[in-house]
């Protein structure tokens, strides 16, 4: 739990910080003073005019959010040029995040940013330690918010052996130095935390702060900035500007064992080249959306030529969460995941592609109920993301007289039907399906290009890219067959609401789920079927659904008191698992080369060296989203798309390297299963 939140009060007209004794914004015309300090000093609006045709992401570095008077004011400025196919990346630290209540009253006193305003508070995240990724102003700019301390935050965005003379990823653009004063908070403004800026810069990338601090502009300047003092704001004496001097020699941030270091090829600017996502379930067309965003040309190629059509056909599947009261690779994805998803949904809400009604979790046992009150205590309270009910509260949102002690509930989720969101996005960003069953892949590298090839050997499509995104079907390629992705069989079941389950109101889970009552039907679900292709419905997994539902809670008797087994309907769709139940998101290895170089490792798991990992050109994958497509796919789609693009990935590296493609290569050979 971040206990650490800003304790504030209002002092003269704006928010004070008990804790550092200071402003949150200046008394006098903070918006004045952004405008000058940092849009003014770091010449954004004229870079942003003069931005080349095939640079579309301006990537900025805050350290120190507070009220989020400068990303407000940089979005304000940015959506009124309405610079076409652009978008702002804003990544920003924040040690002690405002409460949303305290964020309000501090936006109150910016009449001319309240339709910024009202979108981030509309999004504001929970005030949970880590990573927040928020997409406003419809893409249009990407939030990037760490609550942690700045140089932990911007560490964990450092990929490779990223310096500005071998990184793979695109360097910030502009960085606003807004931490409270030096004197009074200087970890945000510590050499240590200035080596991760220069390290995430390059020649291009220019800086300003309100301080003059000498202390700072000398660790700017060992840090490989030129800098420069100018006139402050207002009746301020002076304040820095500073650009990064091309091939400093800053040291390089080098992984031992960089299996997942990426060659270094230059990358600014590149020309959009033409990629086809393979598979166009929610995982191919959310990706496709978040490139076809960034400016590339894209192609679906899908063997039924349609989008949707396999397990991504589930109409009412539902926005699940997963928490967990310790950290975990499985828990901070869902997190992030959870938090992306459930904001990427809200114009599907809107578009009434399913129902945002909330999804209780009931605990299944006295030790989960046990683990329920520790989420409570990790996360603390945060009502807009989720709360601990007791039973009188959880009666009153479920609608139902249900036994449960407690449960968790999540208001902002609910369920959506799969093939809407998929066809809506398909139509609004034109993305062409191309209907045809790959087969094969053949790299041809005088075109350094992709061909796809169907059964019969014949090239159906060419493309400089190709992402791999057709579930447990990635095996049937040879670049891919090593990945450990298994084929999961699931069968969901519908039956008719009567006037009794018809108060359910919201979206009920515990070993299984139950969907309140939509066009007079419910959904219940799902079996796992393992070692099992039967395609079409069973009436024995029928009674499986039923019975998770009863063992929810017996009430749910009732709801299905007169059905004959004929009355129920449902589906049956196949779920590509991994063994660790992560999905496989990035660059695909060139498995026989990594497992040569790394063969080292069989003899010693723990021998550290400088060895890089092998990946075949071009070629990514985005599958084994499992149980929880709806989950991981917008957020696995943008970790892909940004690495695609050469951006940094607005996620820990961490969680990267928990879903890379070559990670059970590395662990395979460990463990000697290789
Ligand atoms: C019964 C059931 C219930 C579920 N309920 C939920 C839920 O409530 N919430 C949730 O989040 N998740 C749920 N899931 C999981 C979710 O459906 C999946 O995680 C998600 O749909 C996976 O999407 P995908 O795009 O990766 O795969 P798919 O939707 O399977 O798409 C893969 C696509 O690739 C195409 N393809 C395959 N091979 C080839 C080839 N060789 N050439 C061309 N095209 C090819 C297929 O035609 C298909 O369209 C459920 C799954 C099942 C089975």
């Amino acid at each position: 739990m971040l206990n650490n939140y800003a304790e504030t009060e209002l002092r003269e007209g704006t928010l004070f910080s008990k804790k550092y004794n200071d402003y949150y914004s200046s008394k006098k015309d903070a918006l004045s003073e952004s405008t000058y300090v940092f849009l003014e000093k770091n010449n954004l609006i004229q870079r942003w005019l003069n931005l080349p045709e095939n640079k579309d992401l301006f990537t900025i570095g805050e350290v120190g959010f507070g009220g989020g008077i400068n990303f407000l004011n940089c979005c304000k400025k940015w959506l009124e040029l309405d610079l076409k196919n652009k978008r702002l990346a804003y990544f920003a630290t924040e040690k002690m995040p405002l409460k949303l209540d305290d964020m309000k009253i501090l936006h109150g006193f910016y009449e001319s940013l309240n339709a910024a305003s009202n979108e981030l508070l509309d999004t504001y995240p929970k005030l949970t330690e880590g990573f927040n990724l928020i997409e406003l102003f419809n893409g249009k700019v990407q939030l990037c918010l760490i609550f942690d301390d700045a140089e932990i935050g911007f560490s964990q965005l450092i990929q490779s052996k990223q310096n500005s003379n071998t990184s793979y990823f695109e360097s910030f653009d502009c960085w606003f130095l807004d931490g409270f004063s030096p004197n009074l908070n200087p970890s945000a403004w510590s050499s240590n935390l200035l080596k991760q800026v220069a390290r995430l810069s390059s020649k291009h990338t220019t800086l300003s702060s309100f301080s003059a601090a000498s202390k700072l502009q000398k660790t700017l300047a060992e840090n490989g900035f030129n800098v420069s003092i100018c006139k402050g704001f207002g009746g301020k004496r002076s304040m820095i500007t500073a650009s990064y001097k091309d091939n400093h020699n800053i040291s390089p941030y080098v992984n031992p064992l960089g299996w997942h270091v990426e060659k270094y090829t230059p990358t600014r600017f590149k020309k959009k080249q033409n990629i086809t996502i393979i598979g166009g379930g929610i995982t191919g067309c959310l990706t496709a959306v978040a490139l076809k965003k960034r400016g590339f040309n894209i192609t679906i190629l899908d063997q039924h030529g349609d989008v949707a059509i396999e397990a991504s056909g589930n109409n009412r599947a539902v926005l699940y969460p997963r928490l967990s009261a310790h950290s975990s690779s499985l828990a901070d994805l869902n997190m992030i995941a959870l938090q992306f998803a459930s904001n990427y949904y809200k114009k599907f809400w809107e578009e009434e592609c399913g129902q945002q009604c909330g999804v209780l979790v009931l605990p299944k046992s006295n030790t989960e109920e046990k683990i329920f009150h520790n989420i409570s205590l990790r996360y603390g309270r945060n009502e807009n993301f989720f709360e601990l009910l007791y039973n009188k509260t959880l009666k009153k949102i479920a609608g139902l007289n249900l036994s449960a002690e407690c449960g968790l509930f999540f208001p902002t989720l609910g369920w959506l039907s799969i093939p809407k969101i998929c066809k809506n996005l398909i139509r609004e960003f034109d993305i062409p399906i191309i209907s045809s069953k790959a087969d094969g892949l053949r790299f041809i590298a005088s075109e350094n290009s992709w061909e796809i090839l169907n059964e019969r050997k014949k090239i159906v499509n060419t493309a400089h890219k190709l992402v791999i995104a057709n579930s447990h079907a990635a095996k049937v390629f040879n670049e891919t067959s090593f990945l450990s992705i298994k084929k999961l069989r699931g069968q969901i079941s519908q039956f008719e609401s009567n006037s009794f389950s018809k108060n359910l109101k919201c979206v009920v889970c515990a070993e299984g789920y139950i969907t309140p009552s939509f066009e007079n039907s419910h959904v219940c679900g799902a079996t796992y079927n393992h070692n099992n292709d039967f395609t079409y419905t069973r009436q024995v997994d029928h009674e499986s659904n039923l019975k998770k539902i009863f063992k929810i809670d017996s009430l749910f008797h009732e709801f299905s008191k007169n059905l004959k087994p004929e009355d129920i309907n449902g589906r049956v769709g196949f779920r590509g698992t991994t063994r660790d139940y992560l999905p496989f998101t990035g660059a695909v290895p060139d498995f026989t080369k990594m497992k040569n170089d790394f063969d080292y490792l069989r003899d010693d798991a723990k021998k550290v060296t400088q060895q890089t990992g092998s990946y075949l050109p071009n070629l990514y994958v985005n599958c084994g989203m499992g149980s929880r497509g709806l989950t991981y796919a917008p957020l696995c789609a943008e970790i892909l798309a940004s690495e695609i693009s050469n951006q940094i990935p607005p996620i820990p590296k961490r969680i990267r390297l928990d879903i890379h493609p070559a990670r059970f290569i590395i662990r395979d050979i460990k463990k000697k299963r290789i």
